[in-house]
């Protein structure tokens, strides 16, 4: 029997055992996914061996420390130095990340996007804003520290803080902030929010589960929004093919993780 399981702080609100056990347990995989609070980000590597696992998935706010926890990094990952599925491969961590991928997956409905606003700029932001300039999409940038934002400056992002920002017109806005999560605040002040929101036609929130206060004003401004969950299978499917190395069939993998959803 393998051992996968979910690192994060917080961790109890992820959906990711349910998914990932029910395509183990429908498709007859030896296999269990838990959940694990990683309070620590550096502790995440002998974590991971004291428990003797297969493989991770890495939830905020650690996925650039699971990066540094590697032994080797493959593919999207090692381009934005953000890694949220990590597989034991013969004692070595294999980094992998999937989070753009399954986001790309989860907007395909609102069809061809040209100028993107992302609030945030965390590992998952990172992943977001390198994903879209690879399809060359224009990328704004807005956070409330500017600490974070060189690494969009320096990939081609158009950055701003909160106290130099001004809305232009955009086809999508992404909270990838983590406010509204276990809050009920906004990703940034509401005038901002507001003008966002007055000049956008697609909202996405990469939190999932709950309408958090920035959907809610989007809802009520009437603008096409989602929230993370379609993000959260898209990852899901791509990090469980990781896990099972491709025994499954992706589209069965899907099937039983969107079964998940209904429980
Ligand atoms: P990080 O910790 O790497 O980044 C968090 C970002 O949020 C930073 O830019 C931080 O700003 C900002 N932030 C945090 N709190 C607030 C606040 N109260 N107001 C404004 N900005 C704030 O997190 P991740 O990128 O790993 O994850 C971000 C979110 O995305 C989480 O809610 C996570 O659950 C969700 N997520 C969902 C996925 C899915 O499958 N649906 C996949 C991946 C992530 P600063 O730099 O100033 O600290």
């Amino acid at each position: 029997m393998k051992l996968f399981a979910i690192f994060g702080d917080p961790v109890s609100h992820s959906r990711s055992p349910l998914m990932h056990n029910s395509v183990f347990k429908n498709l007859n995989y030896k296999a269990c996914y838990t959940r694990v609070h990683l309070k620590d980000g550096s502790k995440l590597r002998d974590t991971f061996f004291n428990l003797g696992l297969s493989g991770v998935n890495i939830t905020v706010p650690h996925k650039e420390a699971a990066y540094e926890a590697c032994d080797e990094i493959r593919g999207f990952a090692s381009k934005v130095g953000v890694v949220n599925t990590i597989i034991n491969e013969n004692g070595k961590l294999i980094g992998y990340n999937t989070d753009a991928d399954g986001f790309m997956f989860a907007i395909e409905e609102f069809g061809h996007v040209e100028n993107v606003l992302i609030l945030g700029a965390g590992g998952t932001a990172k992943a977001l804003a390198s994903r879209f300039l690879q399809d060359n999409i224009n990328v704004d940038v807005i956070n409330r520290s500017e600490g974070r934002l060189s690494y969009f400056k320096d990939i081609g992002c158009t950055c701003h803080t909160w106290d130099n920002f001004k809305s232009k017109k955009y086809d999508l806005v992404v909270n990838t902030t983590s406010a509204g999560l276990k809050d009920e605040e906004l990703p940034a002040p509401l005038e901002i929010i507001e003008s966002v929101l007055n000049n956008t036609n697609f909202v996405a929130d990469a939190i999932y589960g709950k309408l958090t206060p920035f959907l809610k004003l989007a809802q009520s401004k009437n603008i096409t929004f989602k929230d993370g969950a379609d993000m959260l299978l898209g990852q899901g499917v791509l990090a469980n093919e990781l896990f099972v190395n491709q025994e499954l069939n992706k589209e069965d993998i899907k099937k039983h993780m969107q079964r998940s959803f209904d429980y």
